[in-house]
């Protein structure tokens, strides 16, 4: 059945509403997705406004607006975890990012009882944002999903280069960072 199977979807692919034609061995069209792109990772991992989104045959959901108005504000948060009393569970915090879709932000939030007494127990302060926006911020810290071509940048004369090292690799760190990158190699007879 195979052979007949991969014909059949070559000679009648899948074709989307804006023309991308699925043949055998393509990823399932995303039109066929429950998701929305706003929903999942490509849009954390590679970021677009909701026009943008809707041109490349994309599907968008807004979030829902929850009819909840914020009793507090994060600037009234005292700074210290233990001069933040249990009464806090009951208040629902606006999120300075006040519904970003960039963020995916809620607007506002809320501090569960447990979650309250783990930051105790941890001496954490209460966030600041939402947790889509937390998490949004914890995502810039890491590194893309792309890998850029770069030379090493290892200039130790024990390692028996001349001058800087020649080698050349990819890494997930951009250009223009500011971190210093090494070589496979290099970074072996540094760390061992
Ligand atoms: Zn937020
Ligand atoms: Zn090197
Ligand atoms: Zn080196």
């Amino acid at each position: 059945m195979l052979e007949k199977i991969k014909k059949h979807m070559d000679k009648m692919p899948y074709t989307d509403r804006i023309g991308r034609i699925y043949k055998f061995g393509e990823y399932f069209p995303t039109e066929l997705s429950p998701f929305a792109y706003n929903e999942t990772i490509a849009f954390e991992e590679n970021p677009m406004t909701k026009e943008e989104i809707l041109a490349s045959g994309y599907s968008w959901r807004d979030m829902e607006t929850k009819a909840h108005s914020a009793t507090l504000e994060t600037a009234d948060i005292p700074e210290s975890i233990n001069d933040v009393t249990e009464a806090i569970c009951k208040e629902t915090i606006a999120c300075p990012n006040n519904g970003d879709p960039k963020t995916q932000c809620t607007s506002a939030f809320r501090i569960l009882p447990d979650e309250l007494s783990f930051y105790k127990q941890m001496k954490l302060p209460i966030p600041r944002y939402c947790p889509n926006c937390r998490h949004h911020d914890r995502l810039s810290w890491k590194n893309p999903f792309k890998l850029f071509p770069r030379t090493c940048m290892c200039e130790r004369e024990a390692h028996g280069h001349n001058g800087v090292c020649p080698n050349k690799f990819e890494t997930s760190y951009a250009p223009e960072r500011p971190e210093v990158i090494y070589c496979e190699r290099c970074y072996q007879q540094e760390v061992m």
